[in-house]
């Protein structure tokens, strides 16, 4: 069978183990060769143990679970041509040809350039005698099949990444808790979520928990915006409301671009409002906890189809990214995707904000 290998890489979030649990059985079924490869690119570059074959029972008891179980990393190695190298050894010494990579764009952008290095790495082992001429003629394409594991949704191409659904469950049940307190005490509660370069998650939590205001990176307020604000929140207590909600972008940002913090928000209102108001910063708590269930279904379906891509692909094939387009899982030229999304964080650095959220929509 065709030797194909999973490997989870950068930021870790729930639904990863759903993904990981569908490429193994899924190969397996297809009669694959499947294994795994832990701690992302670096273990693929230090390989043995590292590296190990998997069977149906070995992702048994792990679709409930957060993070990721083959574990992930940020690696400097793979980043240079002699990491490249080592991880192209150990690859094809086990036969392995087919790659599936969960990850952010940055992952994704690195298998791609593996895949365009493949022949000259293979060259390179040859001439130093590291794999035998047999190997660099059976192993000499590379398929690459993507997935974005993200909980900022903040992917080009896909409706929605691994892990965005459980965050926001997170999220809104910390508010839920949060408002039973606040209302008892009158207070005006702050919230910062995650969100550097994306304000997906605070919007729709903003939107989900009847916030009062949100902040988000990609719509950076007018300048008056401390008034407005201001006004708002008052507004509200006047009709009746005991408590206030805002919800801050990690990466929240005012027009000139300087940052909008949680802690500037409460300055703000403080001063102005004289009301009581607490931060709460969720942070990791976000990527924690169980998958949602609409998590675990997204890491099946495009893990299914990640290795039915990799199956159909022929040497011409080019690296693909499995996407959700409308509740359909469909396959998208990997980099594309990453260079939209690329330009998106240009146009967010640019200032030049209706373009971001243009680029960032359907294509
Ligand atoms: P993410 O995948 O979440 O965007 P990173 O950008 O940190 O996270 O990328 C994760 C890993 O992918 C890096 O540590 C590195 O090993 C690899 N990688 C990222 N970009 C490249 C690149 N241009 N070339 C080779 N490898 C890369």
């Amino acid at each position: 069978g065709k030797g194909l290998a999973v490997f989870t890489s950068g930021g870790d979030s729930q639904g990863m183990n759903a993904a990981v649990r569908s490429v193994v059985r899924m190969g397996i079924y297809l009669g694959c060769k499947v294994y795994f490869i832990r701690e992302g690119y670096q273990g693929m570059v230090d390989g043995g143990d590292n590296i190990e074959e998997a069977n149906w029972s070995s992702v048994s008891s792990i679709i409930h679970k957060g993070g990721t179980i083959i574990g992930s990393a940020r690696c400097m190695d793979f980043i240079k041509r002699e990491g490249r190298l080592k991880a192209a050894c150990n690859l094809v010494t086990r036969g392995i040809t087919n790659l599936v990579v969960i990850g952010g764009d940055g992952s994704l952008t690195g298998a791609n350039l593996f895949r365009q290095e493949w022949s000259s790495l293979l060259d390179e082992l040859l001439e130093n005698n590291r794999i035998t001429k047999d190997q660099r003629e059976k192993y000499k394409y590379l398929h690459i099949a993507g997935m974005v594991g993200s909980i900022d949704n903040d992917f080009c191409g896909t409706d929605m990444t691994i892990g965005t659904d459980s965050a926001l469950h997170r999220i809104i049940e910390a508010i839920d808790a949060i408002v039973s307190t606040a209302y008892s005490h009158q207070r005006t509660f702050i919230m910062e979520v995650m969100g550097r370069h994306c304000g997906y998650l605070a919007v729709v939590t903003a939107l989900s928990s009847e916030a009062d205001f949100v902040f988000i990176p990609e719509a950076p307020p007018s300048v008056d915006w401390k008034d407005k604000l201001c006004d708002k929140l008052e507004q509200e207590r006047r009709s009746g409301q005991r408590l206030n909600i805002i919800i801050v972008a990690e990466g929240a940002i005012d027009r000139e671009g300087k940052p909008i913090t949680a802690e500037l928000v409460k300055k703000v209102v403080v001063e102005n409002l004289k009301q009581d108001t607490r931060i709460t910063v969720l942070g990791h708590v976000q990527r924690g906890g169980s998958p949602s269930a609409f998590d675990r279904i997204l890491g099946c379906r495009m893990g299914a189809e990640a290795v039915m891509a990799l199956m159909e692909a022929t040497p011409e094939t080019e690296a693909c990214v499995v996407t959700l387009d409308g509740n359909q899982a469909v396959r998208l030229p990997l980099m594309d995707c990453v260079h939209r999304t690329k330009a998106v964080a240009k146009a967010m650095a640019d200032k030049n904000w209706d373009l971001a959220v243009q680029l960032r929509g359907r294509s």
